[in-house]
This record gives structure tokens, C-alpha cells and sequence, in this order.
């Protein structure tokens, strides 16, 4: 019954802006999918910690310690949120994006890398070292699974390889049947890393349950602040590779060689990639998100979103010129992340007006995805030619589209703000 659940406070409730229209409104927040508003309870205990903090793993002073303990206890909660394996690592990183690039670093000789061309460029882009194949976007989960296995029956089977996927799209929302790509994956002798920004913050992810060997995940998604995310999961690689940054805290031991070198000794735990003074109080906080969203439970939280995703659809179901952008169906699963056009305007111009008379933040664009957009809005281009795709004006941009997108924080209001705005 959502009726019971309310949204979890978060900051900037009482933000209000000014309207092109005169007066002020407070801010809709509707683009969770970018980043999400910190959760109250997080900046709460980072406030009360704030005071306290010292350096970690460096410092003999009381502070020193309680840091450490805490960035350590971070780690073990994170490790709790996502149900690793016993001996999975955890290493804090500053996003997705890097948390990716610090496993593209650490692939094996030779590794092959098989990724879809719906990925976000964070999952995209990191492989350039490794011989990479590009899979055709698929149009329902089953063909994704089917795609990935024809691929990688085809590969060599005594070479490393690795499978990058989403677990739920930044464009669409659709959730990716992750658990069957998983097994494909490790059929054919192969490892997966799931790509986790979108979907940690609105469902359960078990490594243990999905069988994948690798996480990660951005805290400005999951109700925490920027500057902090996670790589984890199995620790061969990571240990045989060497360290993504060099510096102090990843070196054990360094010395002078005879012949006037240097001789380093690497840690080989997570300290090897965090190479630098880390950021504690972001690894905090996302500790501090996982225990919030774990306690408000997420059965309830996936109730409540799904509710507002049915409410904004059955609302302007009746308005034709709403085209949802989808690649395996608009009924497919999803979490709140929606993607549109309007017939007869131009993406930008629209989620201005949202801004400028309604007082809603959302994105307008390719969401660092464009391939996958740019075949969306092929189909849709398509589609709308009966009834005539608008013309940009010369020198904009046309070819792009609107996001909204909800979470845990989002109150009714927000998306009924939404939906009487846009029609
Ligand atoms: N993957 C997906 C699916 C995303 O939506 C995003 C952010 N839009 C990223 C990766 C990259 O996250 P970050 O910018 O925090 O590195």
C-alpha cells in the first residue's frame, strides 16, 4: 500500500525558484538518473562525523583512528548492501566512471571485451586498451541474452574475457536480465562486471544472487554525495594488476635500489587502487545511503516508485504527441527513469519551459548514451513521419530527447507538477 509509504526526506525539499511567469515554486526535482538529492539522514551523519574526521590508515592520533575504523567499517557495510562473496574486495573510487576505468586497467593480457551499444559511455568507452566487440542493441531481453552467447561462442576460450552490461538503462529505465547474462557469461569461460549507477539506487543488488564478479556504483545516485564510488567484487585481477593511481597508501614498502632505482612493493587488498589520501567522509556517506535505503527497505521503495511511474504514463497515455523512448517494449520492467519526445517541439526548448514555467529540473540530450539514443530516435523519427517529425531551426539541436526521473525522495506533487506541465 504506498499510501503508507512516504518519501524518504532528502535535501533541498524547500528549494524554491524563480518563474519566468513571476513568483516562485519549489524546485521539482525530477533527474534522479544524473543525481539524486542527498538523503537527510545521510548529510546527518556526515555532519555529526564531520567534526571528527583525521587522516586514514596515516595518523597515531585518536581522530586518526576513528577515521579508519570508520572508513573500514564503510567498506564492510557497502560489502553488506551488495551481499558480496567473502573474500570480494572493495575499493572506494570517486564514481562509476572511474570505478571502470580502474578495472579497465586491471584486465588480463589479451583480454577480450564483449559490450552492448546501448551502454552509457562509462561502460562504453573504458576498454580501449583490450580488443573490444560491440553488440548490436537488442529488442527484448531474451535477444540480449541470445546476442551476448553467439558472441562469445565465437571467442577464444582459453583467453581472459570480460562482459560490461547495465543493470537497468539510463535511458529507457528497463532493467537487464542480468542474472541470465551472468550465466551466459561464465558458460563461455567469461567474467561481468554490471554497471550498477542506475539500478543500486532503486533495487536490491546481490552479487551472490545475480553471479556477477564485479559491481559499480556512483554515491551522487545513491542519495550521497559526489566525489565517492565503488568498484567491487572478485580480487585476482585486481591484485595481479598494478595499481590504477601510484603513490603513497598503495606502496607497502619502497626503497633504493643499488643501481640508484627504486624498488616498490605494492599492498594487495583494495589500499592498492587507492592510491592518495581517500575521501572518507564520501565513503561514509555512501555507507550511511546503503544503511538508509536498506532500513526503509526496498520492497517498500520499489512499490512507491512503480506507483509514480504508472501515474505519470496512465496520465499522458491519452496525449498522442508523448512518444516514450524504449528498446524492449513500453510495458517492459523498469525503474523511475523515463525517456520522451514531444511531436512538434524541440527536446531543449521543452524541458526549458519545464524549468522556466514550472519550476522542474529534468535533462534534455543524449544522456552520455548516444548510440543507444540515437537508434531510439531513428525508430521514433520513423514512427512519427505520418505525422511529421518538427524541423529544427538551424543551428539547434534536433536530434535529442527529454528525461525524467524519480527516486525515493520524489513526492506525488513532483510528478503531478510534471504531467499538468506537460500537457
Ligand atoms: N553508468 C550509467 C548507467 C549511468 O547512468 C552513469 C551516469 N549517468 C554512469 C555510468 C556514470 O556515472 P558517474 O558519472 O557517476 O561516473
Amino acid at each position: 500500500d504506498v499510501s503508507v509509504c512516504a518519501p524518504l526526506p532528502v535535501l533541498g525539499r524547500d528549494v524554491t525558484v524563480p518563474l519566468v511567469t513571476g513568483g516562485e515554486v519549489t524546485y521539482a526535482a525530477l533527474d534522479y538518473a544524473a543525481s539524486a538529492p542527498a538523503l537527510q539522514r545521510v548529510w546527518d551523519d556526515v555532519a555529526a562525523y564531520a567534526p571528527y574526521y583525521g587522516s586514514v590508515h596515516r595518523g597515531a592520533g585518536y581522530l586518526s583512528q576513528l577515521s579508519t575504523d570508520l572508513f573500514e567499517n564503510s567498506r564492510r557495510t557497502v560489502a553488506e548492501f551488495l551481499d558480496c562473496r567473502a573474500d570480494d574486495q572493495v575499493v572506494f573510487t570517486r564514481s562509476t566512471t572511474d570505478s571502470l576505468n580502474l578495472l579497465a586497467s586491471a584486465l588480463p593480457a589479451g583480454c577480450q571485451v564483449f559490450v552492448f551499444e546501448t551502454e552509457h559511455h562509462a561502460s562504453l568507452l573504458p576498454w580501449r586498451e583490450a580488443r573490444v566487440t560491440y553488440l548490436d542493441a537488442p529488442d527484448s531481453p531474451r535477444r540480449a541474452v541470445e546476442t551476448l552467447e553467439r558472441a562469445l561462442a565465437g571467442r577464444d576460450p582459453h583467453g581472459p574475457a570480460l562482459v560490461c552490461v547495465t543493470g537497468a538503462s539510463n535511458v529507457t529505465g528497463e532493467l537487464w536480465p542480468v542474472r541470465e547474462l551472468a550465466a551466459a557469461a561464465h558458460a563461455h569461460g567469461a567474467r561481468i562486471v554490471l554497471d550498477a549507477a542506475q539500478l543500486a539506487p532503486h533495487h536490491p543488488v546481490s552479487v551472490r544472487d545475480l553471479d556477477v564478479d564485479w559491481v559499480a556504483f556512483s554515491g551522487h545516485k545513491l542519495y550521497a554525495p559526489f566525489g565517492s564510488g565503488v568498484l567491487a567484487g572478485r580480487p585476482d585481477w585486481l591484485r595481479a594488476a598494478e595499481p590504477y593511481l601510484a603513490g603513497g597508501g598503495a606502496s607497502r614498502k619502497v626503497g633504493r635500489r643499488a643501481d640508484g632505482g627504486v624498488d616498490v612493493e605494492w599492498h594487495e587488498g583494495a589500499a592498492r587502487h587507492e592510491a592518495g589520501s581517500p575521501n572518507v567522509i564520501g565513503a561514509y556517506a555512501i555507507a550511511s545511503a546503503c544503511k538508509a535505503l536498506t532500513e526503509a527497505g526496498f520492497g517498500t521503495l520499489v512499490a512507491r516508485e512503480q506507483y509514480l511511474i504508472r501515474r505519470v504514463r496512465e496520465a499522458l497515455a491519452g496525449v498522442p504527441e508523448v512518444r516514450f523512448l524504449s528498446l524492449f517494449g513500453e510495458d517492459a520492467p523498469r525503474v523511475g527513469v523515463l525517456s520522451f519526445v514531444v511531436g512538434g517541439w524541440n527536446s531543449s526548448h521543452f524541458a526549458a519551459a519545464l524549468s522556466a514555467e514550472y519550476g522542474i529540473g529534468v535533462r534534455d540530450g543524449l544522456f552520455c548514451a548516444h548510440p543507444l539514443v540515437r537508434t531510439l530516435l531513428g525508430a521514433e523519427a520513423q514512427a512519427q513521419g505520418e505525422c511529421g517529425a518538427p524541423e529544427a531551426a538551424p543551428g539547434e539541436k534536433s536530434l535529442n530527447a527529454i528525461r525524467v526521473s524519480f527516486g525515493a525522495g520524489t513526492p506525488d506533487e513532483h510528478v503531478d507538477r510534471f504531467v499538468t506541465a506537460v500537457k
